[in-house]
């Protein structure tokens, strides 16, 4: 793939720690926000109640998912605790190149590889606004016992080690306010000179025309 994303498409990356409320807001970006589209990534973790194949995820088997793996079909793939998760490269790359913005909603592995072949990615990190919040959402609903509880805390810690490596970070304390911090950071990469320039290319020829006076 080239590392040609300016011309086109960008491409955002989401992480945070399991608890952060990083898909319902993910979902309320993308549903207000034109031309921007989550990649569905492909897992071999069990479906969950509400889930559905292929629109929160594709779910797949592991002998398919490590095939794919081999063929080079993804941009990124890790495990993450204990299951598969993948991106298809040529849906993300497709997308890009009509000019629509994408969103990888992955863990800080994926973000790693993604950046390392596509520099020009925006991160953005989602915080919980305190750590009893953290564990107060990690309790679901009270039915899970304590050696879960913190095993998802251990998890959630590990994944927040990494916030430093992303651009953008956004606490997520008023779910509203979270939303508009996501869609102003959408819409200054919209305006940043090169994406400008690609999309107004024509415009500015003509407003650059040497006049006859
Ligand atoms: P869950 O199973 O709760 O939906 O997701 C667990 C973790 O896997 C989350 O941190 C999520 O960001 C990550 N994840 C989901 N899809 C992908 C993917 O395609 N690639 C990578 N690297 N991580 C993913």
């Amino acid at each position: 793939m080239t590392a040609n994303a300016a011309a086109h498409g960008t491409l955002f990356i989401i992480s945070a720690p399991s608890g952060a409320g990083k898909t319902s807001l993910v979902k309320a970006l993308v549903a207000s926000t034109a031309a921007l589209e989550v990649s569905v990534s492909h897992t071999t973790r069990p479906m969950r109640t509400g889930e559905e194949n292929g629109v929160d995820y594709h779910f797949v088997a592991a002998d398919a998912f490590l095939k794919m793996a081999e063929q080079g079909a993804f941009l990124e793939h890790a495990q993450v605790f204990d299951n598969f998760y993948g991106t298809a490269e040529s849906t993300v790359v497709e997308r890009l190149a009509t000019g629509r913005d994408v969103i990888l909603e992955i863990d800080w592995q994926g973000a790693q590889q993604v950046r390392q072949r596509l520099p020009e990615t925006v991160g953005i990190f989602i915080l919980p606004p305190s750590r009893e919040a953290l564990e107060h959402r990690l309790k679901g609903r009270g039915q899970d016992d304590q050696a879960i509880i913190d095993r998802r805390m251990r998890d959630a810690v590990s994944e927040m080690s990494h916030y430093a490596e992303f651009d953008y970070l956004v606490v997520n304390d008023d779910f509203d306010t979270a939303l508009d911090e996501l869609r102003c950071i959408v819409t200054s990469q919209r305006l940043r000179r090169p994406v400008q320039e690609a999309r107004h290319d024509e415009n500015l020829q003509l407003l650059l025309k040497e006049s006859g006076h």
